[in-house]
């Protein structure tokens, strides 16, 4: 007698594919998207993260070096294990409140919009590429996608951003460099704790058409992020942001990704004093009162639920 394999759970809600109505396959990106931008034909390269190294980056552009490149149809982007009840429910919807505000933002025309829909769009998508990807740093956890299910807004500390440029391309990216300022109480004990749970920021760039837009993550809910205003506006926030200008005057379109991942925004580590709900000090991403019960565990990128 074999014994009949486990079956795999959906890598979004974690239940068995058959309990959620059975396997169905989400696009990384849209398929309508793909239809309305005639993209299906289109290649998309990308080199994989590798390194363990909190300052790796995946790039997913046509510039990457051949021997490092893995290369698909936009089409043939398939997570093929989300169950029927989260693809074709909340993650439809998600989907669909979207969908008209991304059409004008991605033909470069952003009159009316609703920056929360496109946001938590955003992070959705953000979620599908570090499962279709695997990355060894700079996930999307779980709990952030299932946050979009049972909860209005955006988590604690993510933020979306966007620009948009007078030239359509195409591309994908994601860097997980930071520019970070820490007072000297903060920076002590950062220098304890190694500066590893920080691993958990993340942040992905989508370039759609004449749209860009940045998901952003760093694991504090109570130091604000100073973003520069001629590079990103904010669509939708998780943390309190303030205007910031590092004096540099920029890289310029043609290297644009290189703006936006090293100064597009300042991020803080203060020793200001948290409530047991703010996100823990130590850079988990977890509330303070559930991290002290798991003594700061370094790596939450897979963790559920509301913690
Ligand atoms: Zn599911
Ligand atoms: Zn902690």
């Amino acid at each position: 007698m074999t014994e009949a394999p486990a079956e795999k759970p959906c890598r979004v809600c974690g239940r068995p594919l058959s309990a959620g109505g059975g396997k169905s396959r989400e696009h990384v990106i849209p398929d309508w998207m793909e239809r309305h931008f005639d993209l299906g034909k289109r290649r998309i390269s990308y080199t994989p993260m590798e390194s363990s190294d909190i300052a790796a980056s995946m790039q997913l552009t046509p510039g990457a070096p051949e021997h490092l490149r893995r290369s698909h149809n936009y089409g043939s982007m398939l997570l093929g294990a989300v169950c029927q009840k989260c693809n074709n429910g909340w993650m439809s919807n998600i989907e669909g409140l979207a969908k008209a505000d991304l059409i004008s933002l991605i033909d470069g025309a952003p009159d009316s919009m609703a920056p929360d829909a496109v946001a938590r769009w955003a992070l959705k998508t953000a979620y599908i590429f570090t499962v279709a990807t695997d990355p060894p740093v700079g996930r999307v956890p779980q709990r952030h996608m299932l946050h979009l299910r049972d909860a209005a807004g955006l988590p604690a500390g993510v933020s979306v951003f966007f620009r948009v440029d007078p030239e359509p391309e195409w591309w994908f990216s994601s860097s997980v460099t930071f520019v970070v300022e820490a007072d000297e109480v903060a920076a002590t004990r950062m220098r304890h704790v190694g500066m590893r749970h920080y691993r958990n920021a993340y942040r992905y760039f989508f370039r759609l058409g004449r749209l860009t837009l940045m998901v952003h993550y760093w694991p504090s809910s109570v130091d604000p992020v100073g973003y520069d205003e001629g590079l990103i506006r904010p669509l939708a926030t998780g943390v309190p942001l303030h205007v910031w200008d590092d004096g540099h005057p920029g890289f310029g379109e043609d290297h644009i990704l290189h703006d936006l991942a090293i100064r597009s925004t300042m991020c803080r580590v203060s020793s200001r004093v948290r409530t047991p709900s703010d996100l823990c000090w130590c850079g988990s991403g977890l509330v303070l009162g559930a991290c002290e019960l798991l003594k700061h565990p370094a790596d939450t990128a897979g963790n559920w639920g509301a913690i």
